[in-house]
């Protein structure tokens, strides 16, 4: 025999040890399996459509009843909105695909940059996940911003996913939800003015506030109860927009990488030239404009 021939052979007896190492592996994988196994096939795939942007978006679970229950100062309780500002903010510390938030009322959007990977793209998996962290996190910070007020009940949250295949669809949405916010707190500013400064029932300032238009609310508001409305905090008119930044912090000096609530417009193209990270799904690059006075959340894991 030559040596080819015996080389030959010796291979072919690899094989064969290796075909049989991997059929023994594959019967105790089989073995491993239980009968009920199967059930697993009746799971369906819900993976999102590739290049669109993902939008989850959370609302308070009969938060009238919830804002009542705690006595939340009407129209606005500036600590519950910074309450779901921290909240959303533990999302965004989790996954850095999140790349931008906004916030109004009992309600938040999580913008997920359209490339992302996470969960492979599985919608129940994405939904849950950023609805159970919130949900946690939102009882988990009560305290801090309701030193003085007990959690009567677990508060909860429903959600949504919607998948945006354009730009401008995505700009598009953001902007039907701050122009919701501005509808929504005009009418609750006015309505709540009427009552508290006038003196007037929940059915007659209603009365009052039917069939008016934008500028009719703010003369109201402006004569009948002297608040000029373009003087409430921004927070109200405008909800929370949560971005990234890479900063400098002192005294280290090194960088360090946050998330900032904004009170801005986010329905003009400003926001979006001055963030052109976001729709560009660019890297975040250092910001000299921050100042270390405003509110941030520092993201700890790298
Ligand atoms: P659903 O379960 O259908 O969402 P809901 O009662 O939560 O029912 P929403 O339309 O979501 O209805 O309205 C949220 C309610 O919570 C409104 O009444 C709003 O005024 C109140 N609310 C939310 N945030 C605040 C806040 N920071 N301060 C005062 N009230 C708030
Ligand atoms: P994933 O996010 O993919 O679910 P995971 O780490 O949660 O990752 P699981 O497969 O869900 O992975 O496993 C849950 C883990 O938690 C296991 O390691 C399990 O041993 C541990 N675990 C769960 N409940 C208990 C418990 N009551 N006591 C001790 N360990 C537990
Ligand atoms: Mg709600
Ligand atoms: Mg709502």
């Amino acid at each position: 025999m030559s040596l080819y021939t015996k080389k030959l052979i010796s291979l072919r007896d690899w094989h064969r040890v290796l075909h049989i190492y991997a059929k023994e592996f594959s019967t105790s994988k089989a073995m491993a399996k239980s009968k009920y196994e199967y059930v697993r096939t009746f799971e369906f795939e819900d993976r999102c459509l590739q290049n669109c942007w993902i939008v989850v978006r959370l609302d308070g679970r009969s938060f009238h009843r919830f804002t009542s229950s705690h006595k939340f100062e009407k129209p606005n309780d500036k600590r519950a909105l910074e309450l779901m500002n921290r909240s959303a903010a533990a999302v965004m510390e989790e996954f850095r695909d999140v790349s931008l938030a906004y916030g109004q009322s009992d309600e938040y959007s999580f913008i997920l940059r359209k490339n992302t990977d996470l969960y492979n793209r599985r919608q129940s998996k994405i939904m849950s996940a950023i609805n159970s962290i919130f949900s946690a996190s939102y009882v988990y910070y009560w305290n801090t911003f309701f030193e003085d007020k007990k959690l009567l009940y677990p508060p909860s949250f429903d959600a949504r996913i919607v998948l945006y295949p354009t730009d401008q669809n995505l700009r598009d949405y953001l902007s039907w939800r701050q122009a919701d916010t501005h509808i929504n707190n005009l009418y609750n500013t006015a309505f709540w003015g009427l009552i508290s400064m006038k003196g007037l029932s929940n059915n007659e300032a209603e009365k009052v506030l039917s069939g008016t238009v934008s500028s009719e609310k703010n003369e109201i508001l402006f004569k009948e109860c002297g608040t000029n409305y373009n003087n409430e905090l921004p927070i109200y008119r405008k909800g929370t927009v949560l971005v990234r930044k890479l900063v400098n912090l002192p005294p280290s000096k090194s960088k360090k990488h946050v998330i900032c609530p904004l009170h801005v417009d986010i329905i003009g193209d400003s926001f979006w030239e001055e963030y052109n990270e976001i729709l560009n799904l660019k890297d975040l690059i250092l910001n000299k404009d921050f100042k270390p006075d405003d509110i941030f959340y520092l993201v700890k894991r790298s």
